[in-house]
């Protein structure tokens, strides 16, 4: 084994970089607080108003406007919910399917299906890690055909409803292509950002392209309201309907309970929007940490064989989670028992979905970059340094 690939060298370079002794934990993330988020929580408890209603609520959702550039943002109580109803807004029906990619954490496809409609899993590009827009087109291509009923898929006759990416990562994929595609087929673009907080595609914020789009505030993600999400939209319409289904659908009235849809209880409460606020106003200074991070880490692997995922150029990713490539499975597994058994959580990506049970019989396209990536690909310690 040469230097480089020298596990303990690795361990040893990557505690370094994030400023950890030799026998402290190091997390894959962990949260920040050192902002005013002590203070926006007491003040809800202090108010009482820690629950479905209150200020920070509609401070977090403009907030998030303001951040993702659209003119609506919806809190939502975590980022599956917040994807099941955009896809529903989006007008995905019992049977449709959703063409979405076969790497990706598993709350892409559940919402899906929470959502009525069937994933059909097509492959990633082997350097942003989403949506590979070339798999998107052969299938449409090979697959699908226009009828007066809509985009039909030609085997099963059931409708192609929408095209669900996600920024791997916050790595923004190929959105241009991709929405390209989208506009000649005719299908609705969802953006799963649920990573991808303060990434940018050629200037743009993710989150800002799809008709709908969404993000988490899941603990581990770059912002953090405990558990949280959003739906963001630019057209006013959806972001109204958002909000009402989002809240029980209750028509304003002083005292009486009126409902006028089957609707969710996915609202964000006020406690973990006060919590968002002040992580929200922090989020410049961890993109600019993440963004040094990384650099250092391409600094530790640049004379190794393992290969860090960069940003495709013309795009900035938010760093959320850093991502290598090594050289073979047999070099992962070895580098994930070495580092785990360390105290330096490393982890796989995940599973591709058609190897999960539920999944296993979907439709898929071909899966080259998804399997070999599955194989290869290791996240390392990535939170903001405190
Ligand atoms: C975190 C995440 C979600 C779901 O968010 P939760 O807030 O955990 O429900 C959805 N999609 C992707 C890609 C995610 O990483």
């Amino acid at each position: 084994m040469s230097e480089t690939y020298n596990f303990e060298a690795i361990l040893e370079g990557i505690r370094r970089i994030n400023r950890i002794g030799p026998d402290e934990f190091l997390a894959l993330h962990t949260p920040v607080f050192q902002g005013s988020e002590r203070e926006y929580v007491l003040a809800t408890i202090e108010s009482t108003f820690v629950s479905s209603v209150g200020a920070f609520v509609n401070q977090f959702e403009e907030m998030m406007g303001q951040i993702t550039g659209t003119k609506r943002a919806v809190a939502c109580v975590n980022g599956t919910a917040a994807l099941e109803v955009a896809l529903s807004l989006a007008g995905i029906n019992r049977g449709d399917l959703v063409l979405t990619q076969a790497i990706s954490f598993v709350a892409t496809a559940n919402a899906v299906r929470h959502a009525g409609a069937e994933p059909v899993f097509l492959d990633i590009d082997a350097d942003t890690l989403g949506l590979s827009p070339d798999a998107l087109l052969d299938f449409l291509q090979t697959q699908a055909e226009k009828t007066t009923q809509g985009l039909r898929h030609r085997q099963s006759g059931r409708r192609l409803a929408a095209c669900l990416p996600m920024h791997t990562f916050g790595l923004p994929c190929r959105l241009e292509e991709i929405i390209g595609i989208c506009h000649d087929w005719d299908l609705p673009l969802v953006e799963d950002a649920a990573e991808a907080l303060g990434s940018c595609y050629q200037g743009k914020p993710c989150g800002s392209f799809g008709l709908l789009s969404c993000f988490s505030f899941n603990g581990n993600k770059i912002c953090t309201t405990g558990g949280g999400g959003a739906i963001v939209t630019n057209d006013e319409e959806f972001g109204k309907r958002a909000k009402h289904l989002t809240t029980t659908a209750k028509q304003p009235h002083p005292w009486k309970f009126f409902h006028d849809h089957t609707a969710w209880n996915f609202r964000m409460p006020n406690i973990n929007a006060a919590l968002g606020c002040a992580q929200l106003e922090r989020l410049p200074e961890f993109l600019n940490d993440k963004r040094k991070l990384h650099s250092d880490y391409q600094k530790l692997f640049s004379d190794s064989p393992w290969q860090v995922v960069d940003e495709l150029s013309g795009c900035q990713s938010n760093y959320w989670l850093n991502a290598v490539l090594l050289s073979n499975k047999e070099e992962r597994d070895a580098f994930l028992a070495y580092s785990n058994a360390r105290q330096v959580q490393i982890r796989p990506v995940w599973e591709p979905m058609p190897t999960l049970p539920m999944y296993e019989n979907s439709l898929c396209g071909p899966l080259d970059n998804a399997l070999a990536v599955a194989d290869k690909l290791v996240n390392i310690p990535s939170g903001v340094r405190a």
